[in-house]
């Protein structure tokens, strides 16, 4: 049995899927592994090899390529689409949740950070942080830099929806 299509699958109804003709599969054969299919192909980005480099878990580039493309499901999202009233972040609460707050400004994630030794103390907004990783990734040295980065926003973003969806919230240092 090949890759099975599913309507399960997050990020699979969001309009930017949707927008993109694109649809989630499962492979059932390794089990952990989610794959994305998109009819419309788009042009080589600089941050290619960052998310889909060869030491990096397919899981973990899955999640990160929805977060690079903006199509993860933020409370900011939701408030504009009508589906919720309360767009506060759920890991600190004390901004909107939006991707540049998630993932880079938010003190939960900072926190995050400086547990996995990951320094995001320098950016303060997500274009600068992405610039910086990739030509930090593009070095031999960088490497292992960006694979921990990637970790972080994969940690991040399951973290966050853990909350969301009732589990209690750790601390920076639990989830590292
Ligand atoms: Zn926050």
């Amino acid at each position: 049995m090949g890759l099975e299509e599913t309507s399960q699958t997050a990020g699979c109804d969001s309009p930017w899927m949707q927008e993109h003709n694109g649809t989630v599969f499962w492979d059932s054969k390794a089990m952990d592994v989610y794959s994305v299919r998109l009819r419309n192909r788009a042009p080589k980005v600089l941050w290619y090899k960052l998310v889909w480099d060869r030491n990096c878990p397919p899981r973990f580039s899955l999640i990160v390529w929805l977060i690079m493309r903006k199509a993860i499901v933020t409370r900011d999202k939701l408030l504009k689409w009508g589906k919720t009233r309360d767009a506060s972040c759920p890991l600190c609460g004390l901004a909107v949740e939006n991707r540049d707050h998630l993932f880079v400004q938010c003190l939960f994630s900072r926190r995050l950070a400086a547990a996995m030794k990951c320094n995001l103390l320098l950016h303060t907004d997500w274009d600068t942080m992405v610039n910086s990783m990739i030509i930090v990734g593009n070095t031999r040295a960088g490497e292992w830099h960006a694979l921990v980065w990637c970790m972080l926003l994969t940690f991040i973003w399951k973290e966050r929806c853990g909350v969301t969806h009732g589990s209690p919230c750790r601390t920076p240092e639990q989830v590292a």
